[in-house]
């Protein structure tokens, strides 16, 4: 029987069938159905042009109506519906020189990327599968739908595609299809780097994250991802540290340490990806952490300055390296202990000291502040301001002495 997901959207199909058209779920949607996943959005396929689906539905939205594909609002749901088309002439290696919308289902699943992908689903939960992608699920094989080399030619992001799902399913890629990658890899030059992004994030996060790293180096399309070209070496031994529990931060901070960075080529690197700044930022503090910590272990200073989430990140990081499994408890402990967490709740301002001091601001407020600052946290002054106020005179007069 369908599920949820499934249920929810049968009466969009019946709208488009009793208006004469005919209309799947189809994609990632029956696959996971099939594979017994959780389902997130569900893709229909009809044989409606979308101006005819305009008139079926009264809300939708123009998401992607160049290839076929509107947003239809339904009952609180929303839902991608595109129409059969089938895709010729891919001279840029990446986008079909035209669409041609077409009526029939079998020539649309035919231009979908692979067999586990190319099936389709009625609204009675009958499955169309004119490719075997039912017994591609069930060898756990991931296969182009068609001569590998001409698919991944029209569009070299499939490559990439393959790998990632290899990862989040831990499938295998049939032979023929796993030659082609090695073949055709050069043909990824010409995709864009956010694409590439996407895929390789998605492929970091999967259950078979080690086996698909090692791929991208062992089939060479490591050096059409930006700044691993000579990288082959650093690539490997990520791809053996990298464990199950690491998030996207952690993946990139192993990354960047395993390629030997040094800080200033961190960011270039990670530009290189188009990652959002503040990613950059974050994998930046994070693997000076780590870089820190195999120095020297945690304590209370440490932890304050790198905030307990970041500290986290580097031990996790930390632990693989050391081969060693992670505990965070010394951290979060060390956090609890601290009598701040944070400088906002130091309980005097710069407007005290200069006060206190009798003195206009200046340099020496900032770093006052964080001499107060730096001995509050050490529990060497409690956070009071009058005992603060005490301390600060006595450690004029010792520093003044001095
Ligand atoms: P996910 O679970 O990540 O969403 P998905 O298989 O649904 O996986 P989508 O990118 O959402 O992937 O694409 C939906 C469907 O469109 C795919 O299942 C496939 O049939 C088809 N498709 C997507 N990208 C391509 C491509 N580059 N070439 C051919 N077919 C594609
Ligand atoms: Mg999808």
């Amino acid at each position: 029987m369908i599920g949820d997901p499934f249920k929810q959207a049968v009466p969009v199909l019946e709208l488009i069938e009793n208006a004469g058209f005919e209309a799947y779920f189809v994609g990632g949607s029956v696959r996971d159905h099939i594979l017994g996943r959780e389902i997130s959005d569900v893709d229909i396929a009809t044989s409606a042009l979308p101006e005819e689906l305009k008139e079926i539905f009264p809300k939708t939205n123009d998401v992607g109506i160049e290839h076929g594909t509107i947003l239809v609002h339904y009952y609180g749901g929303h839902y991608e519906i595109t129409t059969f088309r089938s895709e010729e002439n891919y001279s840029d290696f990446r986008r079909p020189d035209k669409v041609s919308f077409i009526r029939s289902l079998k020539e649309d699943l035919q231009r979908r990327d692979f067999t586990m992908n190319a099936m389709a689903m009625d609204k009675d939960g009958n499955i169309i599968d004119p490719f075997a992608g039912k017994e591609a699920i069930k060898n756990k094989q991931i296969a182009t739908v068609g001569n590998p080399d001409e698919r991944f030619g029209e569009d070299a992001l499939r490559m990439l595609r393959a790998v990632r799902f290899q990862s989040q399913l831990s499938f295998s890629i049939e032979k023929s299809t796993l030659e082609s990658l090695a073949a055709q890899c050069h043909l990824l030059e010409n995709i864009a780097v956010e694409r590439k992004t996407v895929e390789f994030e998605k492929l970091l996060m999967g259950t078979g994250r080690r086996e698909a790293v090692q791929l991208l180096s062992e089939s060479g399309m490591i050096r059409f991802l930006p700044g691993l070209k000579e990288h082959a070496d650093a690539v490997k031994r990520f791809s053996s540290q990298l464990t199950e529990n690491f998030e996207l931060i952690e993946s990139w901070v192993l990354l960047v340490f395993e390629l030997g960075l040094k800080d200033n080529e961190v960011e270039d690197f990670l530009r290189q990806w188009k990652l959002p700044v503040s990613k950059i930022k974050r994998i930046n503090r994070v693997h000076s952490l780590l870089l820190n910590r195999l120095e020297k272990d945690w304590d209370m200073e440490r932890v304050y300055k790198a905030g307990l989430e970041d500290a986290i990140c580097a031990e996790i990081v930390y632990s693989s390296l050391q081969k060693i499994s992670c505990s965070t408890d010394k951290i979060k402990g060390l956090h609890d202990r601290l009598p701040i967490k944070h400088r906002k709740e130091l309980n005097v301002t710069g407007n005290d000291v200069m006060s206190w001091m009798d003195k206009p601001p200046g340099p020496w407020l900032r770093l006052i502040l964080e001499e107060i600052e730096r001995s509050v946290i050490t529990g060497a002054v409690p956070n009071e301001k009058e005992k603060i106020k005490k301390w600060l005179s006595a450690f004029n007069q010792k520093s003044g002495k001095n």
